[in-house]
């Protein structure tokens, strides 16, 4: 293959670009059908011209049989008793698209908080819709009769997953790992140190690209890739290390060893690091009224618009951009106002 196609490159920015196209809606209205997924996956060539030119927004998010889509309902940030500050860092981590890691032990609900991020997420934008969709048609994982995906998808792979799945590739013609079908969405990884070190190491090149590029003799291709790392780990291989009510019996040994598992330039690559503690029994049974994802999403929608509006998400802003934006957190008067300094603005959106 000549030239390949990136189906997602996406806006250097981080902001996707253009507005939703009316004959887009016609254009992929069959994505789902197997005819065009053999079509796709074979010639592997998506248009992504068709995706910037239209000027009409869709009239409903819906898949193809006609039901609305809507995240799951059973799944809330009310339901997670204490996690004050955890439950703020993800908040932050929506709103700037920043990768997460998770640190605690066993049972303090690292899981259920990672579940729960995808619901605070604002819905996919008719072009993300469009990519999405494109890159679960193309594995082959769109379930019968469905449309354009609405919401953003959430990957969760086993630890014992191979590198061509997680990244992408395979015998044969190569298709999109779990970076990719994670593409606009979250991927979760739990038990983070249990990852083959391998494996783990080949996610720094899409984390900083946001595209996967597969190069064969005959053929190159570059798959989406621009996801919000989710990680969960214990601190120690027992769990407990740190934990004010349980002992923990690794040596210090044992437990540099278990840390060294993740390298520091993916450490680095990994913006917001949370302690998870275990949640004291009086604090599960509390009656405490706890914020809904609703709530938190409105939040988070309104933070990105600041973002979109500015050109950049947080994560995402280079560091010409953060030392004009930051200029107040440096102790000096902003130079576009004058203002004095402000801490503020940089704990925000
Ligand atoms: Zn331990």
């Amino acid at each position: 293959m000549p030239g390949a196609q990136c189906p997602g490159a996406r806006d250097p920015r981080g902001v996707h670009p253009g507005p939703p196209a009316d004959d887009v809606a016609n254009a992929l209205a069959g994505a789902a059908q197997p005819r065009q997924q053999r079509r796709a996956r074979s010639t592997v060539k998506i248009d992504r011209q068709v995706v910037s030119r239209g000027t009409q927004p869709p009239a409903k998010r819906e898949v193809g049989s006609g039901a609305t889509v809507t995240p799951d309902a059973a799944v809330d940030f009310a339901d997670v008793r204490g996690q004050t500050t955890a439950k703020r860092a993800l908040q932050v981590a929506a709103a700037g698209v920043h990768n997460v890691l998770m640190i605690g032990p066993p049972g303090s609900g690292k899981t259920m908080l990672a579940k729960r991020l995808a619901g605070v997420l604002p819905a996919l934008t008719f072009p993300e819709a469009i990519e999405t969709t494109k890159v679960h048609s193309i594995a082959g994982i769109l379930p019968p009769g469905a449309g354009l995906l609405a919401i953003r998808p959430f990957r969760s792979p086993h630890h014992t997953i191979s590198d061509a799945g997680l990244i992408g590739g395979g015998l044969g013609s190569p298709r999109p790992g779990e970076v990719s079908l994670a593409h606009n969405g979250l991927l979760f990884l739990d038990e983070f140190p249990e990852f083959p070190r391998n494996v783990l190491e080949l996610l720094r090149q899409p984390m900083e690209d946001l595209t996967v590029t597969i190069a064969r003799s005959n053929m190159t291709l570059c798959f989406p890739a621009s996801f919000t790392l989710v990680a969960a780990m214990n601190p120690c291989p027992c769990g407990f290390y740190g934990d004010t009510t349980r002992e923990c019996r690794c040596t210090p040994a044992i437990i540099q060893r278990y840390l060294g598992k993740i390298s520091g330039p993916l450490l680095d690559r990994i913006d917001i690091h949370i302690e998870v503690p275990a949640v004291p029994y009086k604090e599960l049974r509390g009656e405490e009224r706890c914020e809904t994802s609703e709530e938190i999403r409105l939040r988070v929608e309104d933070a990105r618009k600041v973002q979109q509006a500015r050109g950049f998400y947080n994560s995402r802003m280079p560091s010409r951009l953060i030392r004009k934006q930051c200029a107040r957190c440096r102790g000096r008067a902003d130079p576009r106002d004058g203002r004095a300094p402000d801490e503020s603005v940089c704990t925000g959106a």
